[in-house]
């Protein structure tokens, strides 16, 4: 469905392309506002660690950011955090998971969502993502919840039952149409005894009064009696309150297609009697052995695993630049490894071009003063983001700035700061940094830098092992042993 008032960009920006979920194909985009792009991307449930495979999404919707500004628009880019009524199924089955923490822990789910909200933003950092325009918590937004179920009340797409508010998705002329979903084969393996009050298979709870549990916690006095959201209409409620009616891009992991957003989508369609958000943008998987990573799943890696394994996590942000957005990623620590490595040599050669301006500043080049060679990289690196965030190319250009043979160290450099603006790998902060190293640990290296020498490389093998067993990591590059602490 498309919105009406879209009109194509202007001039300032540059033409950007995008996979869209509802046509299944990379269309250009259209912003309601030229130059403006307004964006909701579902936040975290702060129930326990994000783990690697969520900041998977993340980071490719901060890539997204990125770009959308590298091109020339301006992002307003909204994030919600999930607080209350996100249950462990997600056909309202299971329990709420702030009340699974709060069972866990034995703490207020307050406290719960604090504490894992404080967590979150500190690996947010760590992985150098922006912050979001606006940060808006479930429980802050209940009456926002309550006046949207309401008018998609007054316009008859609810019935209740069991003391619940059910979303009748009967009534809902193009329900599931994001996800494909066939109605009818849902109906036919539907469990029919997971909730008896649903007239339709796909309904779900907009407003549950009848907790499951005893004493829960999160409750709030509505219209139909003491109870709590279901987890789907914060997001229609947070976006529009924030955003307006219509925004440009929704976005999210593939997991929320086929429930999360396609309800969504029918609530807000309903409440608003109109077509609601055109582009919907998702990200595929971090797979551990051919599953997906997941919480509930309990087999989990979470930020501090990288960092403890010796690894700046900012290698972990290099790895998903690596694939596309819409790959599969599967995780092992050999690929994290290899990716540490290729940061550690991007790292060296944008310290040696640093290093070849002394003390002083890196002359940086005005962009209409960038060489053919430059220019024509700098250009198909912006085509290759532009292009629905092909950062895999992106990527590849960024190797053949590092190794051109034709361009000096101002033009790279001024080439490799530009592209970080969208990678976001901190590289003009990278600096030497000058490491004690103790006595006997430099006595490890110089007999291994013999043994190199000597090309006595089964030695050589040993002697790194015993230095990373004693803490400190040595890989080779062209000029010799770099060295780190693990
Ligand atoms: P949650 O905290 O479960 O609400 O998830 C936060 C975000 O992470 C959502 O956009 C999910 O779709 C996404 N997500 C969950 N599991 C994975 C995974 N294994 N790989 C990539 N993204 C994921
Ligand atoms: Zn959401």
């Amino acid at each position: 469905m498309s919105n009406s008032t879209t009109k194509e960009n202007t001039t300032q920006t540059r033409p950007f392309a995008v996979f869209n979920t509802v046509s299944r194909s990379i269309e250009p985009l259209k912003t309601a506002l030229p130059g403006k792009v307004s964006l909701y991307c579902c936040g975290p449930t702060v129930y326990d660690y994000q783990h690697i495979g969520n900041f998977k999404t993340f980071i490719f919707e901060d890539v997204l950011v990125r770009s959308l500004r590298f091109a020339g628009f301006e992002v307003n880019h909204v994030m919600n955090i999930t607080d209350v009524g996100h249950l462990v199924g997600d056909g309202d089955d299971g329990e709420d998971k702030m009340l699974v923490a709060v069972k866990r822990e034995k703490k207020k789910s307050a406290e719960i969502a604090e504490y894992y909200t404080k967590i979150f933003f500190e690996d947010w950092d760590k992985l150098n993502l922006s912050r979001p325009s606006i940060v808006c918590k479930a429980t802050e937004h209940i009456q926002q919840m309550i006046a949207l179920i309401q008018r998609i009340e007054q316009n008859g797409f609810t019935y209740v039952a069991g003391g619940n508010v059910y979303f009748d998705t009967s009534k809902s002329a193009n329900y599931g149409h994001l996800a494909r979903l066939n109605l009818e084969k849902l109906k036919a393996g539907a469990r029919v005894e997971l909730d008896a009050n649903k007239r339709n298979p796909s309904d779900f709870v907009l407003w549950f009064t009848k907790s499951k549990f005893e004493n829960q916690e999160l409750q709030w006095e509505s219209p139909w009696g003491r109870g709590y959201p279901g987890w789907h209409i914060e997001c229609s409620a947070m976006s529009m309150q924030y955003l307006g009616e219509h925004f440009d891009i929704h976005c999210g992991g593939i997991d929320h297609i086929p429930v999360h957003h396609t309800n969504e989508i029918a609530q807000s369609e309903a409440a608003l009697q109109k077509s609601w958000v055109p582009l919907w943008m998702h990200s595929e998987f971090i797979m551990v052995n051919a599953e997906k990573m997941s919480k509930s799943k309990g087999k989990f890696l979470i930020l501090d695993d990288v960092i403890e394994r010796g690894l700046d996590p900012l290698v972990y942000r290099f790895l998903c630049l690596n694939s596309h957005y819409r790959s599969q990623l599967n995780f092992t620590w050999d690929i994290l490894e290899n990716a540490g490595k290729a940061f550690d040599k991007l790292k060296s050669a944008v310290l040696s071009f640093k290093a070849s301006f002394g003390s002083s500043a890196p002359a940086l080049l005005p962009e209409e003063s960038l060489d053919d060679t430059a220019a024509a990289l700098s250009h198909r690196f912006m085509s290759a983001v532009c292009d629905d965030l092909n950062m895999p190319l992106a990527i590849s250009v960024l190797w053949e700035t590092v190794n051109s043979k034709d361009l000096d160290s101002a033009h790279k450099l001024t080439l490799l700061y530009r592209m970080d603006q969208v990678l976001g790998l901190k590289m003009e902060d990278w600096a030497e940094v000058s490491l004690e190293i103790p006595p006997e640990i430099d006595v490890l290296l110089n007999q291994r830098a013999q043994a190199r020498k000597d090309r006595q490389w089964a030695r050589s093998d040993e002697l790194r092992a015993e230095l990373q067993q004693l803490g400190y990591t040595v890989t080779d590059d062209a000029s010799g042993q770099k060295v780190r602490r693990s």
